[in-house]
């Protein structure tokens, strides 16, 4: 699995040695690239390690940092083999998040949303049962709650909505629809809550703001889908 690789390899497959001084900052850690990174060399013995004045290079996007800041910043993250440019978002490999078990259910619904009047509905309901968190979570071996479950979810039944749903279904399965935190509604801690990919929880009324009609939703949710590194591609071979 791509969460066993070391953390050096992680940093030396998405990025590229630069060598020759930058007249830059790096955005980590906001000292000069010809400064040496702040972060101290972890020596260990399974391989070389990244030295602090090493300056790499993001393979696509380009932007160039303290290999070691970014390598620090990846040990604080879960760890999971991919990588986000932090000066542009570009993900490298495959970005999973931390939501728990649960299960994800589709139906299809015969009445039509508001402001999709040609087609019927997809409803997504979200199951979350209780649990204890892990170390990927905010507070290890403590329980988590979970508000609100299950959770219904609308789509309209068209093009645009099926390709929604199934760049969801990648998400969840990818761990990146719900996180363990503090509800920003509630307040409460150490429970189920959304992470960043917003979803549609009201059929007939936007009351809320969480409904419908809401004619920049489906492109909206398709941007925060990408920003998350779902997208299209994630369906070529
Ligand atoms: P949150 O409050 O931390 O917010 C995270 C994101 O979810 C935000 O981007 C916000 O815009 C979005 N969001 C907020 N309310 C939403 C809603 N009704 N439908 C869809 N998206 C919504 O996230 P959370 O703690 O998961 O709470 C979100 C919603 O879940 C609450 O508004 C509430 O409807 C429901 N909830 C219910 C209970 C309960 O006891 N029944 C408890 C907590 C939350």
């Amino acid at each position: 699995a791509a969460s066993a690789q070391r953390p050096e390899e992680v940093i030396q497959r998405y990025m590229e040695v630069v060598a020759g001084v930058q007249d830059e900052d790096c955005i980590i850690c906001m000292d000069q690239l010809s400064n040496a990174s702040g972060y101290e060399t972890q020596s260990t013995e399974e391989g070389p390690s990244v030295l602090p004045d090493t300056v790499g290079k993001f393979i696509k996007c380009g932007h160039t940092l303290h290999m070691l800041c970014m390598l620090a910043m990846y040990n604080n993250g879960t760890k999971d083999g991919s990588l986000q440019c932090p000066s542009c978002k570009t993900i490298y490999g495959e970005k999973t998040g931390t939501q728990p078990k649960g299960k994800m259910e589709i139906y299809s619904i015969g009445q039509s949303l508001p402001g999709h009047p040609d087609c019927g509905t997809i409803q997504i309901i979200y199951s979350i049962p209780p649990g204890l968190q892990g170390p990927e979570h905010p507070n290890p071996g403590q329980p988590y709650s979970c508000r609100g479950f299950p959770r219904f979810c609308f789509l309209p039944d068209n093009d645009k909505g099926r390709k929604v749903l199934e760049l969801l279904k990648v998400a969840w399965m990818r761990r990146l629809i719900f996180t363990v935190g503090t509800s920003s509604t509630t307040g409460e801690p150490d429970t189920v809550v959304w992470n960043n990919i917003h979803h549609k929880t009201e059929m007939m009324s936007n009351l809320s703001g969480h409904g419908y009609p809401d004619p920049n939703y489906l492109d909206n949710v398709l941007s925060e889908l990408a920003s998350q590194g779902v997208t299209e591609d994630c369906f070529k071979a």
